[in-house]
């Protein structure tokens, strides 16, 4: 690396020039869940709105951190053991360590990855960094339209919508703004659109209900009122819904945490560490 590239990777965005299209004066969920999880693509703005959180609960990169290590674990499962060898990942976020196509394509190299996503600098350095061989590609649409992502040309020349598929929406719903019901709608229309024998994995914020349930609601509140602006928390019955028309895989919907982890627990979850939660389905 010469002193030049090194300096620039050490750097933080915010230090580096801007690129057309990006609004350093406004939180982005990319930036945001990259500033979360420790990386070097955010602006000033986007940390704000992880301190902000952090008031409400110290360990608020937990969020993220679960999030991700239950997508790892996710497509690790799906690639060696459903024999599925096309993936279509709804919100890819910034490249980080361990990205869908990495961790498919190591167990089987045929797969098919389509990223979707529209945060400007997620497709700036997508297209640069996940776009690492030719069955890995980036596509921007909004995932929140279902219509547009399944009538988008790039995603059908790449997905067979014939055969089955793994579907992935990690960490994306709880950022949708309208009304509170439309993300059951949003994922039966996806659903619909699935062949049988397709798998759809979701992770979301999640409301527990019990003793941690007040630190979630702090937690959404921060979200909702920080320069980013989203990031709602939902119950069991609702996430639930969010699986209509599913069969849900071992061990059904729960904190991501608890979803098939790869060893035993030495030590108690924390409170974050109980507010997100996630399932993987199959449609019959
Ligand atoms: N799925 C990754 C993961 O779980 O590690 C990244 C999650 S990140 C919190 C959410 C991503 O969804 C961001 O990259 C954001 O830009 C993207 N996103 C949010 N709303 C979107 C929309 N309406 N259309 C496309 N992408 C969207």
């Amino acid at each position: 690396m010469t002193d030049n590239a090194s300096a620039q990777s050490s750097a933080t965005a915010s230090e580096r020039s801007v690129p057309v299209g990006v609004d350093p004066t406004r939180a982005s969920i990319a930036r945001v869940y990259d500033a979360f999880l420790n990386g070097k693509d955010n602006y000033e703005v986007d940390r704000d709105v992880l301190r902000g959180v952090q008031k409400a609960a110290p360990e608020a990169v937990d969020l993220a951190f679960e999030n991700r290590g239950f997508l790892i674990r996710v497509c690790r499962f799906l690639a060696t053991q459903t024999g599925i060898d096309q993936f279509l990942d709804c919100g890819s976020g910034l490249p980080t360590a361990e990205n869908v196509h990495q961790v498919v394509q190591r167990t089987n190299p045929d797969a098919s990855v389509v990223y979707i996503d529209n945060d400007p600098v997620v497709l700036a350095h997508g297209r640069a960094l996940l776009e690492e061989n030719e069955r890995t590609h980036l596509v921007s649409a909004d995932i929140f339209n279902p219509a547009e992502v399944l009538g988008n040309e790039e995603i059908r020349a790449r997905i067979d919508f014939s055969s089955p598929l793994v579907f992935l929406q990690m960490g994306t719903l709880h950022h949708y703004n309208g009304p509170r019901e439309r993300p059951a709608q949003i994922m039966r229309e996806y659903i619909d659109a699935l062949p049988s024998g397709s798998y759809v994995a979701i992770s979301h914020f999640f409301d527990p209900e019990n003793e941690y349930s007040a630190v979630a609601r702090k937690m959404e509140e921060m979200f909702l009122h920080s320069m980013m602006g989203s990031g709602t928390f939902r119950t069991r019955a609702e996430l639930l819904e969010l699986f209509d028309g599913l069969e849900l895989v071992e061990p059904g919907l729960t904190l991501c945490a608890d979803w098939w982890p790869d060893g035993p627990r030495l030590k108690p979850l924390n409170q974050v560490q109980n507010c997100i939660a996630g399932a993987v389905g199959r449609k019959p």
